[in-house]
């Protein structure tokens, strides 16, 4: 495993994840493990499952059409 004194400076591991939405709910899936992260966009809501803390998670866009402050259609 990761020698502790080889870690410093090292580049983390980041995961790119990808957006779905199921009602008020934004859902962040990471393809690469099992981190989950749930944001519900009508009350601010945030839960996150699963992954591992030394993982940066990226991609978190909102999916296109989902702006909950603008109603411009
Ligand atoms: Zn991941």
């Amino acid at each position: 495993m990761t020698d502790p004194m080889n870690h410093a400076g090292h580049n983390e591991e980041r995961h790119e994840c990808y957006s779905e939405r199921k009602d008020q709910w934004i859902i962040f899936r990471c393809p690469q493990c099992d981190y989950v992260r749930r944001m519900n966009w009508e009350t601010g809501e945030m839960k996150v499952r699963g992954g591992d803390y030394m993982v940066l998670h990226g991609g978190f866009h909102f999916p296109t059409g989902i702006n909950p402050d603008t109603n411009m259609n």
